[in-house]
């Protein structure tokens, strides 16, 4: 085999390639993949005994993506198409990951790129990765909200692309997420729990789910369950917050992007918005971390924070949880990966045992001896 078809072989692993007939591109869209997707669903064992009834939780995993966020997805179509219509630059607000990610794709297809974060409030490993990927870096003292006003008025500069999820190119990479889901079970989960932020991604899915089921490829529909931090729930409180607050940072958003498409997704599949706090979240971290072997960042935890909940005694009437058949299949987005905010986790003073450099020693410590 010749290199070139080496090298095509690879790429051809990426979302575009392998969801080229549902997405905006064309046959001479260049293609800027780092083989983003095909990420794993694995089975919670644990969690599924939590939900009893002979049902089944997955995880869909997409801490694994090639900038260790579900982030990528979209960014691949999202740069693919800017360097398609000429752009020479490539702007976006950010919480982290979409930074981290639009850094890396740009710096594939040779763009610059600029990123605007609210100051302070960026997990180490995400800014780390920005700089690294070589991106212009801008931190404004502001939140998250006020940092996408500014990127929003970037729109008149006909150089730049902006890369947030108000870029429909992002919504249609991101929902090959669900094709994937589709494609592993066979068909669509009974229900879907996700993080919400600026709620691209329940816009995503649920976008995913409903192209899938119209084109037979699927026979049913999941209800979506959008999981909020409770100092940054504009969804479930149904109105904006001035000053959210969270430590999960990746979903600390008052006034989301995608607010429409997020309430379509719940209320068209008979789904909900629930929060938890930051406390719940905290705690379901390091829960799937020792019980799963999964580390993912405080938002993805979310997710498995909102299943605890929503499966505990005090049962939220609205929850699609709250009225489970027996064996229905659950599926969890968990976004990002844990390394990414190495700083948030309670795992802050780890208890590490100390002792001589000698075997005895050590399993005297271990109290094995
Ligand atoms: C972006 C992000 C979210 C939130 O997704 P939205 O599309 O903004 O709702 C959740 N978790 C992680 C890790 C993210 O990077």
């Amino acid at each position: 085999m010749k290199s070139a078809e080496v090298f095509n072989l690879r790429l051809s692993k990426g979302v575009i390639e392998r969801y080229r007939e549902f997405l905006p591109v064309s046959l001479t869209t260049p293609v800027v993949s780092l083989q983003e997707g095909s990420t794993p669903l694995i089975p919670s064992p644990w969690l599924s005994q939590r939900v009893g009834g002979g049902s089944k939780v997955f995880l869909k995993y997409e801490g694994l993506n090639p900038t260790g966020s579900f982030k990528d997805r979209g960014m691949t179509v999202a740069i693919s198409k800017a360097l398609e219509r000429g752009a020479k630059a490539v702007v976006c607000a950010s919480t982290g990951n979409t930074s981290a990610s639009a850094a890396a794709y740009s710096a594939r297809a040779g763009l610059r790129c600029a990123v605007v974060l609210p100051a302070g409030k960026i997990a180490t490993g995400k800014l780390l990765q920005a700089v690294m990927h070589g991106a212009e870096i801008v931190s404004v003292r502001g939140n998250f909200d006020e940092a996408l006003r500014i990127v929003r008025a970037f729109a008149e500069l006909s150089d730049f692309e902006i890369v947030n999820s108000i870029n429909p190119n992002r919504i249609q990479g991101q929902k090959t997420a669900s094709f994937e889901i589709c494609d592993t079970l066979g068909d669509a989960p009974d229900i879907h729990i996700l993080p919400v932020g600026n709620a691209g991604n329940i816009t995503a899915y649920w976008l995913g789910y409903r192209e899938y089921y119209e084109v037979g490829r699927s026979k049913r529909l999941p209800r979506m369950l959008g999981i909020q931090a409770e100092g940054a729930a504009p969804l479930y409180y149904r109105s904006p917050i001035p000053d959210p607050e969270t430590v999960a940072t990746a979903i600390r958003i008052g006034k989301p992007a995608s607010w429409s498409g997020a309430v379509e997704a719940v209320t068209q599949s008979g789904g909900s918005f629930e929060i938890v706090s930051d406390e719940e979240i905290l705690n379901a971290q390091k829960l799937l971390a020792s019980k799963d072997g999964i580390f993912v960042e405080p938002a993805s935890a979310a997710s498995v924070a909102g299943l605890l909940k929503c499966t505990s005694s005090v049962r939220c009437p609205t929850c699609p949880l709250a009225r489970l058949e027996p064996e229905s299949t659950i599926v969890l987005t968990v976004t990002g990966h844990g390394l990414k905010d190495p700083s948030t986790p309670a795992a802050n003073s780890p208890n590490i045992l100390e002792a001589e450099p000698d075997i005895n020693d050590v399993l005297r410590v271990l109290k094995l001896k």
